[in-house]
């Protein structure tokens, strides 16, 4: 038998809890359930009580809880999510980035060896240990920012062995960080320049051997596909995300970044989420709005780029569900800073509070199909985040730069800025 153990956290001077909020539409921060001198207590993994901190204390003292006092003022927040990354890749693209901010074309960088092919063969060229050494690292430095579960993708294999390498990878890193590391199964980024045959035969080779493997290994239960001009076509995809479908698996897809096409494939197919969405247009929002796919932001990509913003303010306003995650890549958005890009895309789309940290706690979680997440709540895994401030505002304020000083996960501290 297990041991049992208690911990008990407070006087925390804010608890933000995220709980009890709507999927879908605009938010209010009213709507924001804050506890004022909350206390939390935690049954080993979970969160087994909050409310105000004097109402639990002799409750901490019965169940011999361990007792962490805050001296100090604190906001808690849940842990954020990241429900969009590709943190698993080897080599840069700094030259790519130069050159793009130069005024020079993506054939020209494509020319002098650069875009996504580059880190294909980095990816490739690179040993397993050196994989999940990088993803390790990244997925530490975003922890240590607050991000608790991050969704991290396969797609610079692009063959059925480098694909299967990278998903290995996402696992074995997953094992040797304190985050939740999510992993997609993305080989259908871009059909790969040695692969001899057409787009469709690709995916109809992936599915066939690939598909089977995910499930008996046990390597991801999400498929991932870039419908765009530059990757797949809607017809193209059909097939593979029906074969998806049939298996169970779930979709996402990265849908209307420089065209649309790829939301309304992801609506059609019952994709679990539909994201970038830059180019979408009235009708792609209106699809989604009324649809149970959610719309993902991807604030990263359009700084990393230099172009505009997801439709935020207009998807929640048609009363679409928004979540908001960094794209985490070495191509276009090499940041990787979702506090920060979320806070930026808040102040250029006009989101409130609540709109954008529903944005990277409970929505994100929706968008990777996890109810045990995203909010302080009885039953959810204590994944709680504490800033040093006494009012949580200053968090979108500071926009990125007020860091958490402390991180649990599953009910352990897993980082202190202060020793
Ligand atoms: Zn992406």
């Amino acid at each position: 038998m297990t041991k049992i153990k208690f911990t008990f956290i407070g006087p925390i001077r804010q608890a933000v809890t995220l709980a009890n909020l709507p999927l879908k539409g605009a938010l209010r921060d009213e709507q924001l359930q804050v506890i004022q001198g909350a206390g939390i207590l935690i049954k080993n993994q979970e969160i087994f009580k909050i409310g105000p901190y004097e109402d639990l204390y002799p409750e901490a003292l019965t169940v011999d809880a361990e007792m962490v006092y805050l001296t100090e003022d604190f906001v808690a927040l849940p842990g954020f999510v990241d429900c969009h990354t590709h943190l698993c890749f080897a080599g840069s693209r700094a030259n790519d980035f130069a050159m793009r901010n130069a005024g020079k074309s993506y054939l020209e960088i494509a020319k002098a060896g650069g875009g996504i092919w580059d880190t294909v063969t980095q990816t490739r060229n690179a040993s397993l240990e050196a994989l999940v050494e990088g993803t390790v690292k990244r997925a530490n430095r975003h922890l240590f920012e607050g991000v608790t579960t991050i969704e991290v993708k396969s797609g610079y294999g692009l063959s059925l062995s480098e694909e299967i390498k990278m998903l290995h990878a996402i696992k074995q890193a997953n094992s040797e960080t304190a985050a939740d590391l999510i992993p997609t199964c993305l080989a259908a980024h871009i059909c790969p320049k040695d692969f001899e045959g057409s787009a469709k035969e690709y995916l109809e080779t992936i599915s066939n051997e690939l598909f089977p493997i995910l499930k008996s290994e046990n390597l991801s239960n999400r498929i991932d596909a870039f419908i765009e001009d530059s990757a797949f076509s809607p017809d193209d995809i059909a097939d593979y995300f029906q074969k998806a479908k049939d298996l169970g698996l779930d979709i996402t897809v990265h849908a209307d970044q420089f065209h649309v096409g790829g939301s309304e494939v992801a609506v059609a197919f019952g994709a679990i989420s539909a994201d970038h969405l830059e180019a979408s247009t009235e009708r792609e929002i209106a699809l989604l709005a009324n649809s149970n796919t959610i719309a993902v932001a991807l604030p990263g990509a359009s700084m990393g780029l230099g172009v505009a913003f997801t439709p935020a303010r207009k998807l929640l306003d048609a009363g679409g569900a928004l979540a908001i995650a960094s794209d985490w890549n070495p191509g276009s958005a090499p940041m990787g800073d979702l506090l920060m890009q979320a806070a930026v895309l808040g102040t250029y789309e006009k989101l409130s509070n609540a709109e954008l940290l529903a944005g990277i706690t409970c929505r994100a979680a929706a968008a990777l199909g996890l109810s045990d997440r995203g909010s302080i709540a009885v039953g959810k895994l204590a994944d709680i985040i504490f800033f040093q401030t006494s009012d949580y505002k200053d968090i979108t304020y500071h926009q990125g730069k007020l860091k958490p000083e402390m991180v649990w996960k599953k009910g352990s501290c897993v980082w202190k800025a202060k020793g």
